[in-house]
């Protein structure tokens, strides 16, 4: 009643084009993504379909396999199970990421958070993870910003979903050269070691779901999916809102 009341007062504009969103909640006075993006802008995005079903890099045919990988996967697979990256990043989407991760943008970073919701959602041989866990910034990293991009997002998953948020198990250590300045194998070295989990925490979730916003060479997700692995979680995930190309 109140979220219809809200509507007619402020109805949502989409956040691509200022035109106005699509319904802004659904029935049981929950939010949705579609709220704040109008649907030609979200038929805009570019989905990453078909992908690797373990890491999401896009693949150029589909086949019948739904867990179908790609090379790479099959000559050394990652330690993570399977990623769920619902779209390329590219334009218009990689702008939106931006808005949120270097503006600030919350009304984004919401919508976002509720599109990758809508896909998860969408799967239907889904294995619902235990918890959800964001990708830490380091704290000066967040100061600077002010918030965890993938805090956030973790958090409107774990609410939408109703999974779980642990935010405390996985800590960031010293701080490194930023990662967007190197190359994959660079990359690799430099996020070596620098997760550590917090160890007042007794008993690790079985089934863990990583949080981060943009997934480009996996090396981050693949280093903090380690450590939880090496301390006794069975199975690790990564959902992303998109896959950006590896570099290099
Ligand atoms: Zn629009
Ligand atoms: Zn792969």
């Amino acid at each position: 009643m109140i979220s219809k009341l809200v509507d007619g007062l402020y109805p949502p504009v989409c956040v691509l084009c200022g035109e106005s969103g699509q319904a802004g909640h659904n029935n049981q006075g929950k939010y949705t993504a579609a709220a704040d993006i109008c649907r030609a802008c979200q038929q805009d995005l570019v989905q990453n379909e078909p992908a690797c079903y373990q890491c999401g890099i896009p693949l150029s045919a589909a086949g019948n396999n739904p867990r179908l990988c790609c090379a790479d996967c099959l000559q050394s697979p990652p330690c993570f199970t399977r990623t769920l990256a619902p779209y390329l990043y590219q334009w218009p989407l990689d702008r939106l990421v931006q808005a949120f991760k270097f503006q600030g943008d919350l009304t984004v970073g919401r919508m976002l958070a509720g599109l990758i919701q809508g896909n998860i959602e969408k799967l239907a041989n889904a294995a619902v993870p235990d918890a959800i866990i964001p990708i830490p910034l380091h704290r000066s990293r967040q100061q600077q910003r002010g918030f965890n991009q993938a805090a956030l997002l973790a958090a409107d998953l774990a609410k939408g979903l109703n999974i779980p948020l642990r935010e405390n198990i996985l800590l960031r250590g010293k701080p490194r050269l930023p990662q967007v300045e190197l190359d994959a194998k660079a990359r690799k070295k430099n996020i070596r070691g620098v997760f550590a989990l917090d160890a007042r925490v007794a008993k690790l979730p079985a089934h863990v779901a990583l949080v981060d916003d943009v997934m480009t060479t996996g090396s981050t997700l693949s280093e903090a999916a380690r450590i939880l692995l090496e301390r006794g979680v069975e199975r690790v995930d990564c959902w992303v809102i998109a896959r950006a190309p590896k570099p290099g």
